[in-house]
């Protein structure tokens, strides 16, 4: 769960990297950085923080350049310290290198163990700096970017979206099965790679296409070319970007999110219709969901709960009374539009079941009568692995109980989960093309430990070269 971007720009790449981040700031909240390559120096700003409490006018103003990618944090793997914010810059033989990256490898520890064996040394528990020591170790023998990618790709596993700025040009290149969003674009000044296409939107860019899975992409002021290293028969698209984690506004993989959680929104109701007075949202994870439901069912879309926007995730909480009162400093319920009301409360996903649970009881006590719970995802009953921070299957309130248990405990009058069928079909994509981990328990690459359908990915002998003249045809 973390945001990525890469910007090439002839009128300079600081302040498209803060708005490409501001854009992506939903990414990650833990902190933020950009490095930015002025051709001959590469110099770089991060610190822990939101992307508008990281920089400011001065900050971007240093850095100068036409090259350069950024990064917003919430971390999966790696502690919550200063050196493990990224992006990463490196010297490495004579010319400066910096890299970010979105995903979460699980031959982590391995790929460590061989690299300390000969003698490597980290300065950070990231996995990215195991990619970049797997990408130097191939530069070093090859001095080719491509060979270096082709070596990630033969030896990573796991998610991975990556960004990197070395010798006057952005790459960009996604795992072989495509698990993390990545995604190019045009901009008034020059082109950009970036986790999700909001990210063009908020520099009123175009989007030319996603990155393929097993694709490098490469910018430059020259324009793009691409080297399509593997190729798979199936994906592994994260399902859950669609269900919570990307914006509603992004289109990932050919796919608008909004258009997604709307459709899911209008089978909730034909799955589970209820005779009540109301359909409301969780804000904002909810909203979506919401108004397809409304549009079907005919109920009146109605807001019941005003979510504080200025709430970040660093918001102090010393004890655990002051968490429990954090909700109502998160949301608060309108008790006119509540008051003897049977309403359907629509949300996303329920995880550990705590939020749910608090929400419906603020709802009750502000008199709803009736409170029917319905959700955007089918239950999820399994940690993910691959880049979406979940809790164990422990805490997953539904990795063991049904969902007339599962409504118990979070004390609603009814309760339905959108079925899994009706999910990918609201995704559009086929099943086999998607990484559904956290609802089946069954991942797309080997865990130990766990249960795993995993792809042939085919290496491509003769890589071939996409030149700028062809790469729109191939959109
Ligand atoms: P809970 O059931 O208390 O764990 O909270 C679930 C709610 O948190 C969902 O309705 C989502 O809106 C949101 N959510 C879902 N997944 C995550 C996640 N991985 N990290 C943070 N929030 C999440």
């Amino acid at each position: 769960m973390c945001g990525i971007v890469g910007i090439v720009d002839a009128g300079g790449v600081s302040h498209p990297l803060y708005y490409a981040l501001y854009a992506l700031q939903h990414r990650g909240q833990e902190s933020a950085g950009i490095s930015v390559f002025n051709g001959d120096r590469l110099r770089k700003h991060k610190a822990s923080g939101l992307v508008a409490e990281v920089f400011d006018t001065e900050t971007l103003r240093k850095l100068d350049g036409q090259i350069g990618v950024g990064h917003v944090r919430y971390p999966t793997t790696g502690a919550n310290t200063p050196e493990n914010i990224q992006p990463f810059n490196f010297r490495f033989m004579g010319k400066g290198f910096a890299i970010a990256h979105n995903g979460n490898l699980v031959n982590t520890r391995e790929l460590r163990t061989s690299f300390e064996e000969t003698g490597q040394i980290f300065c950070t528990t990231t996995d990215t700096e195991v990619i970049a020591a797997l990408i130097a170790t191939e530069l070093r023998c090859s001095g080719s970017i491509e060979d270096a990618v082709r070596l990630c790709m033969a030896r990573l596993r796991g998610s991975y979206s990556v960004v990197m700025a070395y010798d006057g040009a952005v790459y960009g290149f996604r795992d072989p099965l495509g698990i993390k969003p990545l995604c190019l674009g045009r901009t008034p000044g020059g082109h950009i790679i970036a986790s999700e296409s909001v990210a063009i939107d908020a520099l009123s860019g175009t989007l030319v296409r996603d990155v393929r899975p097993g694709e490098l992409v490469r910018i430059n002021v020259d324009g793009v070319s691409s080297t399509q290293i593997t190729k798979v028969d199936r994906t592994a698209h994260c399902i859950f970007e669609y269900i919570y984690f990307a914006r509603a506004d992004a289109i990932i993989d050919g796919v608008l999110v909004y258009d997604v959680r709307r459709t899911i929104g209008e089978k909730l109701h034909e799955e589970a219709p209820v005779d009540a007075d109301a359909v409301c949202p969780v804000p904002d994870s909810g909203t979506a969901y919401a108004i397809g439901h409304a549009r079907v069912s005919g109920l009146p879309y109605t807001e019941s709960l005003i979510k504080n926007r200025y709430m970040g995730r660093t918001f102090i909480m010393p004890t655990q009374a002051a968490r429990e009162q954090a909700v109502r400093i998160k949301m608060n319920p309108i008790r006119k539009h509540l008051e003897d009301k049977s309403i359907v409360l629509i949300d996303d996903s329920i995880v550990r079941g705590t939020t749910s649970r608090r929400i419906i009881q603020m709802i009750r006590n502000a008199g709803a009568r009736e409170i029917h719970m319905r959700i955007g995802s089918p239950p999820i009953k399994a940690p993910c692995y691959l880049g979406v921070d979940m809790p164990t299957r422990e805490e997953l309130i539904a990795s063991c109980r049904d969902e007339d248990q599962v409504c118990d405990s979070v004390t609603a009058t009814s309760l339905h989960y959108i079925s899994f069928d009706a999910l990918i079909q609201a995704i559009g994509h086929p099943c086999d093309n998607l990484c559904t981990g956290c609802l089946t328990g069954c991942y797309p690459v080997a865990i130990d430990g766990e249960t795993a359908l995993t792809r042939d990915v085919e290496f491509l002998d003769d890589t071939f070269q996409l030149g700028l003249d062809s790469f729109d045809k191939t959109m």
